[in-house]
């Protein structure tokens, strides 16, 4: 196969040692790049910094121009893209489709808010000290970006790093995953045709030993990471001067409220619940991983659950209507594996599941775990869900906050009242009221306390992210 080419101050180029990506299902070949060499890599940087000043000056219409250009390219080539994120990552169509609906939705947003994107005027005269004076209150762009992104979501988790980055014209490189870099160089592409300055945008597939070394690059004084917990602490170690945002992993749950107890309400949220653990088979930061339910309701809700998961259609991430598909590789199956196994040993029941077939894991179900077995208290990101049960609301929000991370939960309750108390007592960024904690919206401020991470994305975030607050006070006026 012919290589990709990478995208190196907006033009393409390649490097010498190839990266070949395999799809996650049988391990095909289904495209090849090169890895950026350290020359080229220091010419993308380098390029990033010089254009820095011409970037922040570019006019919003033109910054605008360049987001809704990429959203409706993405709109229109939206059926090969998402082949192409099945392909690379092993999710099924249904899920890569709704990814490059999302990504659309992101560049037309970040267009809109790139119009939007504005200061403010104070007046400073209600303090008679002040009179004649006003504050003119703007955000100017720190720098270039360096944006560091995971391979579960491979086109939307770089636009959502890209997008506010154009909107407020800042530079951005972008390094993406080793084992999904296509969609990201397919971004880099439609980049390509935009009317934005060379040197604006990079997208450099780079091996991860060559990683630490563009972090601590201080041309790139802004390095807004997604990935697992252990690589973004080591970011946060070694770069301490820089503005780092981490967007790390988690453990989420879904907890079922005592008021959440009639028929349809245990069906609908075994529904949810076992689709979205088992989404891009559980490798989504937020699929759920943790369930917990009030004692009065378990056993109800434990059949129809099992149920529910056992009814998934389970296969070829390309075959019709199918909903589960294989992990990233048989490595990280092999893992989830062996977490199941260590659960079970440990005491836990195995409801249904717990089978393996190369990089597939069957949809699974554990209920009694201990809650030091990995399979509990880490991040599993598989197809793997943890059922236990509580006396009460209160137990159940307990139950939630034990855990090392704190990025979304759900929480199942008609009441109002116990939606505020969750909103207020639960440890984590944010809640979905009524449906599992699965949900992200551009709109909204998205991210992790505790082990989760720090600082926040969505798109808003992300460009308040990205700039500095400056205040010019005029005098008398
Ligand atoms: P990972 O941490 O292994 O890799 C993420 C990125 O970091 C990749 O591009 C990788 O090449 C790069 N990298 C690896 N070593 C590095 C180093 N020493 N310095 C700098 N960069 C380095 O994560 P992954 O396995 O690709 O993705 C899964 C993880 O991402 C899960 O933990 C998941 O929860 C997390 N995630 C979080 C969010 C969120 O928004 N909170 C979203 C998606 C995924």
């Amino acid at each position: 196969m012919m290589a990709e080419p990478f995208w190196i101050a907006g033009a393409p180029e390649h490097g010498t040692d190839d990266l070949v990506v395999t799809h996650p299902y049988d391990g095909s070949e289904v495209g090849r790049t090169t890895l950026a060499t350290a020359e080229q890599v220091d010419r993308a940087v380098q390029a990033a910094a010089d254009v820095a000043a011409e970037a922040a000056a570019l006019p919003a219409a033109t910054r605008s121009a360049a987001l809704d250009h990429v959203s409706r390219t993405l709109a229109g080539r939206a059926e090969e893209v998402a082949r192409l994120i099945t392909a690379e990552n092993g999710k099924p169509l249904i899920w890569s489709r709704a990814e490059v609906g999302r990504a659309v939705s992101t560049f037309r947003w970040a267009a809109e808010e790139a119009r939007r994107f504005s200061g403010e005027l104070q007046r400073l005269d209600t303090d008679a000290a002040a009179a004649g004076r006003m504050a003119v209150v703007r955000r100017f762009p720190k720098g270039p970006v360096l944006g560091i992104t995971p391979f579960n979501f491979p086109l939307n988790l770089v636009a959502h790093k890209v997008a506010p980055a154009i909107a407020v014209g800042a530079p951005i490189v972008v390094k993406p995953a080793p084992a999904t870099p296509l969609s990201a160089l397919l971004l880099g592409g439609i980049l390509a045709e935009t009317e934005l300055p060379a040197g604006m945008f990079s997208v450099l597939p780079i091996a991860n030993d060559a990683a630490p070394a563009l972090v601590a690059d201080p041309r790139l004084p802004v390095v807004s990471f997604t990935g697992s917990g252990p690589v973004g602490a080591q970011i946060r170690r070694s770069v301490p001067d820089k503005h780092v945002t981490l967007e790390l992993g988690g453990n989420a749950a879904a907890v079922l409220c005592e008021d959440w107890s009639s028929e349809a309400d245990l069906d609908w949220a075994a529904q949810r619940i076992a689709l979205f653990s088992n989404y891009q088979a559980g490798q989504s930061c937020i699929a759920v991983q943790r369930v917990i339910v009030p004692v009065a309701s378990a056993d109800r809700f434990r059949e129809k659950l099992v149920a529910a998961v056992e009814a998934l259609k389970v296969g070829d991430p390309f075959g019709d209507g199918v909903q589960v598909g294989p992990v990233i590789s048989e490595a990280a199956a092999e893992r989830i594996e062996q977490w199941v196994g260590e659960a079970v040993a440990s005491g836990a029941q195995l409801l249904t599941g717990g089978k393996r077939d190369g990089s597939s894991v069957a949809p699974t179900v554990l209920a009694d775990v201990p809650a030091d077995a990995k399979a509990s208290c880490e991040e599993v990101f598989g197809p793997v869900l943890v059922l236990s049960s509580v006396a009460d609301d209160a137990s159940g929000f307990a139950a939630v906050n034990d855990s090392a991370y704190g990025l979304q939960a759900g929480v199942f309750t008609h009441n109002l009242q116990t939606a505020f108390r969750a909103h207020r007592e639960l440890q984590v960024g944010g809640i979905i009221v009524g449906d599992v904690p699965s949900f992200r919206a551009d709109q909204m401020p998205y991210g992790g306390l505790k082990g989760s991470g720090v600082g926040r994305e969505g798109l808003r975030s992300a460009m308040e992210d990205y700039t500095d607050v400056k205040v010019m006070v005029l005098t008398g006026l």
